[in-house]
């Protein structure tokens, strides 16, 4: 018998973690809802800010937070910090469509909003989609007006049109990546005075919106798919889905008797889509900045050689999605290594393109403890390549963490259609992803310790 809403090959705990994620999903549809999400499921653990505690002894649990966009979250391990930590960091932001500064224009008798392209996407995915409109307007005395519109129930949502076949000719003799131009993914927003509208509604004058991060990203919530319910849609797998996984395998750290071998840390960052800049991007010294406040706390003692030496001997999950081989698109794959869905997640040694340019290559050694650590907890994973040499590659955060020499390797989801508006994963897949960062954080001292 199947029950709806419930993926049948898996078991309770599997089902139950997936029903969580989608949960988390439905609610993180941008990295700010995505941080004040997990602030709320750590708060409700007993984590508390970082800069409310003056002193850390080991088992405690602290997070703090960085713009209110990035996150870091630890349970101290039983030697403080300064021994190292054991971080799994995955992104928050995903690809969409954000608002201009000045978004507002009329053009034939309907109002748009002018939109820029954050993160690659395929421009054609996004027409003729309903489409949500989420953000944060700043006012200039500094009082903030969320916006969430195209989500809860009765809400309008938005949309992009497209030419219809019978005028779609010359469109259609066009290269699939002109076939739309970028300042054209421009969104309707009504037909009437959508200004008075904001303004009575949601009190933004126009010249607000000067000061707003407003998104664009699909409406509507994560679906099963398929007869057996095996995968799951939703927009943002890229990269919810292990930030996710890692958040709850710290939160079961957290309710585990005991504290861990080492600190075990998730980072949840933003920017990384467009290539980890900015200051709640990986490249900023959030991180390093962070782990110097923990060691600050361990002993009142922070020397910046300390601090040096704990991130050296730290180790990283680069958490984050890979692309899964599509039976369609054969030619994209490394053949003979690339991913499966439904294999468990996937380690990616380096990540460049044909060159291996731009990559962070694990060493060796790692990638044995590691096998070690997920074999021994009995986590089927799989190693892959990301796409065929010449074709594939692509960038995680794993770089920006490796030049503080610590080891890294990418560990995540396999996905199809990364990118896309609704992007698929397996289940099975998204809760091993969780069991793997569990093995990594509950593993020994021994286990992974590399000579
Ligand atoms: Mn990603
Ligand atoms: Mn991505």
């Amino acid at each position: 018998m199947q029950e709806r809403g419930i993926i049948c090959a898996m078991d309770k705990e599997a089902k139950k973690y997936i029903e969580s994620y989608k949960e988390f999903l439905a609610k993180a549809k941008t990295e700010r809802r995505a941080y004040a999400a997990a602030v709320e499921l750590l708060e409700k653990a007993g984590f508390r800010n970082l800069k409310n505690a003056s002193r850390l002894k080991a088992g405690d649990k602290v997070y703090r937070g960085y713009h209110g966009k990035t996150l870091f979250a630890a349970v101290v391990g039983r030697n403080g910090t300064s021994a190292g930590l054991r971080v799994v960091g995955g992104h928050t932001d995903a690809p969409r469509l954000d608002l201009k500064p000045k978004p507002l224009y009329e053009k034939g008798g309907i109002a748009y909003f002018d939109t820029h392209i954050y993160g690659g996407i395929k421009k054609f995915q996004w027409l003729v989609l309903p489409l949500a409109l989420y953000g944060t307007v700043v006012k200039k005395d500094g009082t903030k007006v969320e916006i969430a519109i195209g989500d809860a129930p009765g809400d309008p949502v938005f949309m992009i049109s497209d030419i219809l076949p019978h005028f779609g000719k010359d469109q259609q003799e066009k290269k699939v990546k002109d076939a739309v131009a970028a300042e054209d993914l421009d969104v309707i927003a009504g037909l009437g005075k959508v200004e008075d509208i904001l303004k009575k509604r949601y009190g933004v004058e126009k010249d607000d919106l000067l000061s707003a991060e407003l998104e664009i990203v699909p409406a509507g919530g994560p679906r099963d798919v398929g007869l057996d319910r095996a995968l799951v849609a939703a927009y943002g797998h890229d990269d919810r889905v292990c930030a996710y996984a890692g958040l709850s395998a710290l939160l079961d750290v957290a309710s585990a008797k005991g504290a861990p071998a080492r600190t075990c840390a998730v980072v949840l960052c933003d920017k990384e889509e467009i290539g980890s800049v900015g200051a709640s991007g990986m490249d900023s010294s959030f991180f390093e900045n962070t782990v110097a406040e923990l060691i600050y706390r361990d002993g009142g003692n922070a020397r910046d050689i300390d601090v040096r030496r704990a991130l050296e001997v730290s180790q990283m999950l680069s958490a984050d999605v890979c692309a899964a081989s599509d039976p369609h698109f054969p030619d994209s794959d490394s053949i003979g290594n690339e991913a499966h869905l439904g294999k468990g997640p996937c380690a990616i040694k380096y990540t460049g393109p044909a060159t291996k340019s731009g990559a962070s290559d694990a060493r060796a050694e790692f990638i044995a403890a590691v096998r070690r650590v997920l074999d021994d907890a009995k986590v089927p994973w799989q190693m892959g390549e990301l796409g065929r040499a010449e074709k594939g590659g692509g960038g995680t955060i794993a770089k920006f963490m490796a030049r503080f020499g610590m080891d890294v390797i990418d560990f995540g989801t396999p996905l199809l259609n990364m990118h896309a508006p609704w992007e698929l994963a397996s289940a099975e897949d998204c809760y091993n992803t969780k069991r793997a960062y569990l093995a990594f954080f509950d593993a020994s001292a021994d286990a992974l310790t590399i000579d």
